[in-house]
């Protein structure tokens, strides 16, 4: 039994996620570890609110709460929306939790004893306007790089470039709008990056198999320009984790907080220590995921996130850990998405462009998404999501393949045999040719879902499905009936073994219809077919079953219409 330790990009507190996030990390993360747990393993699988940075303050600040206070309401709101979507995290954790706190200062001590945090009087901007210092994203202004007029201090969201708020042009705070302000001295702390350079450049080129959207962007960071650049860790803010070395106080730095992206990822350790607390378990239970000195080097680490946040995770968060000298776990393979576009333009969450996650669940259920988002995930290039593609592959691959198939064999066997597996005949070469199809058909969906190829598995196990209704199609069990009312038995026994088969290889895609296919067939053994001939016989002769109605209603023209409508708009 291998262990995998799966973290998911965390979402961050200000509003609720788009499906372009959904598919970019959440999902695919999800689907990784329910195959990983169906198939034996052991899967810690973790993710987070992202809580802190001027977004949280601002959010709550427009909402007109307590920081806190909304951090905490939108948390909850974040969790029952991903409980929705059926993510299975074994821990949804929150990065301002206590455990994230200790240890992001432990880390900051241990960087500092290393000699690779150093202490710069910066400067940064004061708005007379608004009494008050203003980080990041306090101020837009005009991009240097590009040129868009509302670039935030951060970050330019039209060419991407990480800022510092004062490189913007024409600078303005994003509270009050003011012009009126000024450069004034301060101090913070920057973690060395360009001293780990050698180290980083050398742990990237060791990771051969990392997809090359992944290295090529960690190359372009380490070598293009002046390289890996030094990056403030602080900020003058009272939201955040405050600066400490360790457990001790940090002179020169009262008052101050750490920067969020220096925290966020040090969330996903916290969380397995928020998992322990909430469960009962020991420190030693959830260190055996994260120390390799206390059990987690045969923890294979898996990432998931969108292209956006690759340097972070293969720059920033590998210095953190390799810095401190700890044996932190560091992570063995990196997934990256590219972006889902939507309906010829792109999702906002900013301008409420696109279709929401709560919006989402309200008119569909989880399945639908999960299926039609996985099956195009954004994997090779930017993909896009348009209403039309939604309901061809919803109503084709779901209600007309799988929904079909089930409910045909289903109410044939009612109809003929009563609600119970039917008794007599034998499989023979058809049946055979079947499970050599599928047989093969599985050992590549194993393979591509173990790569981590969400595409290819969603084509695989589609094509396993297409081969059941093949199987009907040419056995024809309601002409044999006519002439062989026992071979038409076996042919139906096999159908209805074929179900839960089905619903065992369709479960990291779409949980909700397998459980109720599980129901249906009154069985509650999901065990993963090693040997497809033995799980073509394990519903025999005499179980009871229920015909499962409305597996997958289709989508129709109007509610199509209607939706495209809707959402044609921004949000609010
Ligand atoms: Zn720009």
């Amino acid at each position: 039994m291998a262990r995998i330790l799966i973290t998911s990009a965390i979402p961050y507190i200000n509003g609720i996620k788009h499906l372009g996030n959904l598919v970019g990390s959440q999902l695919p993360a999800d689907l990784y570890a329910r195959f990983q747990r169906a198939t034996g393993n052991e899967v810690m699988f973790l993710c987070a609110t992202d809580e802190h940075g001027t977004p949280a303050e601002l959010a709550a600040a427009k909402a007109g709460k307590p920081v806190a206070e909304f951090c905490a309401e939108m948390h909850a709101v974040q969790a029952k929306i991903a409980e929705g979507f059926g993510l299975s995290f074994d821990h949804f954790g929150r990065s301002s939790s206590p455990q994230n706190h200790a240890l992001t200062q432990h880390f900051a001590g241990k960087l500092a004893e290393a000699g690779l945090i150093r202490e710069v009087d910066d400067s940064q901007i004061y708005s007379h306007a608004d009494g008050r210092f203003l980080p990041d994203r306090y101020v837009e202004g005009t991009c240097p790089n590009c040129g868009f007029e509302k670039a935030r201090g951060d970050q330019c969201e039209e060419c991407t470039k990480q800022l510092d708020p004062t490189d913007l042009i024409n600078p303005r705070s994003a509270i009050s709008g003011s012009t009126d302000l000024e450069v004034r001295a301060t101090k913070h702390l920057f973690l060395c990056q360009s001293q780990m350079k050698d180290q980083l450049d050398a742990w990237i080129n060791s990771k051969s198999d990392w997809p090359v959207l992944t290295t090529s962007i960690a190359k372009k960071w380490l070598h293009d320009g002046d390289g890996l650049q030094d990056r403030g860790i602080t900020r003058d803010l009272d939201w955040g984790i405050p600066v400490k070395k360790g457990t001790e106080d940090w002179p020169g730095m009262e008052g101050k907080v750490f920067y969020v992206w220096f925290d966020a990822p040090i969330e996903y350790i916290a969380a397995a220590g928020e998992w322990a607390e909430a469960n009962g378990k020991t420190d030693a239970d959830w260190q055996r995921w994260w120390r390799t000195d206390m059990g987690a080097d045969d923890v294979k680490y898996v990432q998931f996130m969108g292209k956006d946040n690759v340097p972070f995770h293969t720059l920033s968060f590998p210095a953190t850990i390799l810095g401190s000298g700890e044996p932190w776990k560091l992570v063995d393979h990196l997934k990256s998405f590219n972006y889902l576009n939507y309906d010829g333009g792109q999702f906002s969450t900013s301008q409420g462009r696109g279709i929401f996650m709560d919006q989402a669940l309200e008119i569909l259920p989880a399945d639908y998404w999960r299926w039609w988002l996985l099956s195009h995930a954004p994997e090779s290039s930017d993909s896009e999501f348009t209403w039309e593609q939604f309901q061809q592959s919803v109503n084709k691959d779901l209600a007309d393949v799988l929904g079909n198939f089930v409910s045909r064999i289903t109410k044939f066997c009612r109809s003929k045999f009563g609600e119970e597996v039917p008794q007599g005949g034998s499989y023979g070469d058809p049946e055979q040719a079947l499970v050599t199809e599928l047989t093969s058909r599985i050992q590549a969906y194993e393979q591509h879902m173990e790569n981590m190829d969400v595409r290819k598995s969603a084509q695989e196990l589609r094509a396993i499905w297409v081969a059941g209704n093949e199987y009907l199609q040419s056995t024809a069990p309601w002409s044999t009936f006519k002439s062989d009312p026992d071979q038409a038995a076996a042919q139906v026994r096999l159908g209805l073994n074929l179900i839960r088969l089905y619903a065992v290889l369709s479960a990291p895609f779409i949980p909700s219809a397998s459980d109720s296919l599980m129901q249906a067939l009154n069985c509650d053994d999901r065990s993963w077919p090693s040997d497809v001939a033995a799980a073509l016989s394990m519903l025999s002769a005499g179980h009871g079953f229920q015909v499962p109605e409305n597996l997958f209603a289709k989508i129709t023209d109007e509610q199509r219409e209607e939706w495209q409508a809707r959402f044609a708009g921004t949000r609010d």
